[in-house]
């Protein structure tokens, strides 16, 4: 007689003994679960009943068929900015200089650290406000120490005209310390050293170099920025770019005037809603890029 193996003389737990917890139940899950692993794959189905041809399953087929091919989206890409004729350049400078044989700065200064402070107040301000504010300032405090030592309330109610006479504040007296800790008291007189000072950017830079120092610079604002991109002398926004982009198309001993007859030119009659286009000088060179209403 055949002995039992000890597995198989181990006495079976009835299943009315196995705990409740341990037992598992069938839950709505499960019961989906396992109806899904009975039931044929649905290719197992196709291939037992295969669908009947409707005449709109046919339509579908021959439409996918004749169907051609999406093409790739192309991106265009933008015209390659063509750099302008040297000869229409040079129109334009002798254009712009008979037009406009006055131009200069129209902040009233002494030197170049009334300059500084005067061009800081420029900013959002009309040249003439500034101008009627500047004389009794620069009276009371006449140097960079004055001006970094001056009581915060005092300045700013003597600025408070020229708009954002907090930060302008704050700005002529961080500029200010910085002028008397690292320059003596002195403006300097480098692009370098004078963006360094707090407050100062590339354009209040530019102003002083060339007006206080005669250094050439060319000074992008808004009227700059605007002329420039109808003229079609660069299709830049971005000031700096707009700078170094017109640097190699205008002569050096130029750049400063150049600024200020385009200043007093879109101020005039480059205006920036509706340009007079009828009555510019510059009308037989300009491309008018971006002119949609013109007078
Ligand atoms: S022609 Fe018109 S767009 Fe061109 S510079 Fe003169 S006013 Fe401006």
């Amino acid at each position: 007689m055949a002995r039992k193996s000890p597995r198989s003389r181990k006495k079976r737990t009835p299943a009315s003994r196995v705990p409740r917890a341990s037992r598992t139940r069938a839950t709505p899950r499960t019961r989906r679960a396992a109806a899904r692993a009975r039931a044929p794959s649905r290719g197992a189905a196709r291939a037992a009943h295969p669908a009947k041809r409707t005449r709109r399953s046919v339509q579908a087929g021959a439409r996918a068929l004749t169907r051609r091919p999406r093409p790739a989206l192309v991106r265009k890409r933008p015209a390659r900015f063509a750099p302008p004729d040297p000869a229409r350049i040079e129109a334009i400078l002798g254009i712009l200089d008979r037009a406009h044989p006055e131009a200069q700065t129209a902040l009233h200064f002494q030197n170049p650290l009334q300059l500084l402070i005067a061009t800081i107040l420029s900013a959002q301000c009309t040249d003439e406000r500034v101008n009627q504010v500047t004389p009794a300032l620069f009276a009371r405090y006449p140097d960079a120490a004055a001006l970094a030592g001056a009581r915060r309330e005092d300045l700013e109610a003597m600025i408070r005209s020229t708009g954002f006479f907090r930060n302008k504040t704050r700005a002529i007296q961080a500029c200010c310390a910085d002028i008397v800790s690292k320059h003596g008291g002195e403006v300097p007189r480098t692009l370098e050293e004078l963006t360094a000072l707090h407050g100062v950017g590339r354009k209040t830079a530019n102003v002083v170099l060339g007006n206080a120092f005669g250094i050439p610079g060319i000074v992008v604002d808004t009227h700059v920025s605007r002329l420039t991109r109808r003229l079609g002398l660069t299709r830049e926004l971005d000031p700096v770019k707009i700078e170094f982009a017109l640097m190699p198309l205008i002569p050096r001993d130029r750049w400063t005037v150049f600024s200020h007859w385009l200043i007093l030119h879109g101020r005039q009659v480059c205006v920036a809603r509706k340009p007079r286009c009828s009555i510019c000088p510059l009308a037989p060179h300009c491309p008018r890029i971006g002119v949609t209403a013109a007078s």
